[in-house]
């Protein structure tokens, strides 16, 4: 490995900070000795402050109806073969109480930006988990929305909020995205939910078409001033009716080397080990959590739904409602010195 390489992972040890040319530096000249050095370093950051544990949580994935037509996505408005579903009131409770029962305490309700879930809709939705389930954390991750809007889901109880800023470089957002979607809205929505108090997330999909070792090093940038609770990554992975079905998927090694130097960013971040990463290699999930990650998101929509949210091709489908499927999960965790626990993980500060 060469030197200028150890410097600067010793450098964003020491200092959390890096400039833009030193984090494209850093990816441009990646090795696997150098992931091993960032990984050990990650590893020790994360321990001290959250020790061998993992937070779960229960990811209901409420509508695959969506409004937008992002080019990734497999729920894109234009794609005529997807079978398009809402789940009613009812179903979402009844995820809630299954995940509750298997020591979850985050939901996370993810969707399409599908208006049929109103303010008024989803705060009465809110309202009710909160005062069945006291202890636990309310999640959304449903896209873009005004200021009032957000305002009204915190205080009906809402507590975190995942929205991806997909790429800090607006040329790379605007060939990600149609026309009629922008990058100052996406990064003014980020803005409005720190300001009113959520635990918020960022992130970005590893290896999405046309991201180049400069766009990634301005995410890097970005989340470093931006100083996001959460951050999630994954790697891209293709999905036959999008419009990059012909693009070649993200690798685990990136995924990987950047989850390290995420954790270095922000020591005590909450960095899920993704669904897409446990997607394109049957130990992802793992190699996630030996990087740094620490908190994993296990499905708990309905059966009959969790097909249908595709958002790119061969989703892991295995959910944890059955008891089984969490009990290997665990036992994984276990194989690697983590242990899954249950408890609301909130960020420690
Ligand atoms: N409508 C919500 C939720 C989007 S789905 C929103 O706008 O935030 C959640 C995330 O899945 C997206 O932010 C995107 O980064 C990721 N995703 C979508 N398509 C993907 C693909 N083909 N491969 C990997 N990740 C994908």
């Amino acid at each position: 490995m060469n030197n200028a390489v150890l410097d600067l992972i010793e450098k964003l040890e020491k200092q959390r900070s890096l400039t833009l040319d030193e984090y494209e530096y850093l990816i441009e000249n990646r090795s696997e000795e150098a992931y091993e050095v960032l990984r050990k370093k990650a590893e020790a950051v994360r321990k001290k402050i959250y020790s061998n544990e993992v937070y779960i949580r229960g990811l209901i994935e409420i509508s695959n109806i969506c409004k937008n037509d992002c080019y990734y996505c497999g729920i894109r408005a234009g794609n005529r073969k997807c079978e398009r579903y809402r789940l009613t009131d009812e179903q979402i409770f009844s995820c809630c109480e299954q995940g509750y029962k298997l020591g979850f305490r985050t939901f996370v309700m993810q969707g399409g930006e599908d208006a049929w879930f109103t303010d008024e809709r989803l705060c009465k939705i809110i309202g009710r988990i909160k005062a069945l389930y006291p202890d636990c954390a309310v999640t959304l991750s449903l896209g873009e929305r005004s200021k009032e809007s957000y305002k009204k889901l915190f205080e009906a109880g809402a507590d975190r909020y995942l929205l991806r800023h997909e790429t800090a470089d607006k040329e790379h957002y605007q060939k990600l995205h149609p026309q009629n979607m922008s990058f100052e809205n996406r990064l003014e929505c980020l803005k409005n939910l720190k300001e009113i108090g959520y635990q918020v997330g960022c992130g970005f999909m590893v290896d999405s078409p046309y991201q180049t070792n400069r766009t990634i090093a301005k995410d890097l940038k970005f989340i470093e001033e931006f100083q996001p609770d959460m951050c999630g990554i994954g790697p891209f992975v293709p999905h036959k009716e999008s419009v990059f079905a012909n693009h070649p998927q993200g690798t685990v090694e990136l995924t990987c080397h950047l989850l390290s130097i995420i954790r270095l960013i922000k020591p005590n971040i909450l960095l899920p080990s993704t669904t897409a990463l446990g997607t394109i290699d049957p130990d992802g999930r793992e190699k996630g959590i030996l990087s740094g990650a620490n908190v994993v998101m296990p499905n708990l929509s309905p059966e009959e739904t969790r097909d249908k949210y595709e958002l790119y091709n061969n989703k892991l489908t295995t959910g944890a409602e059955a008891a089984l499927q969490r009990n290997a999960l665990m036992g994984k965790t276990e194989k690697i010195g983590y242990k899954i626990v249950t408890a609301k993980g909130d960020i420690k500060k």
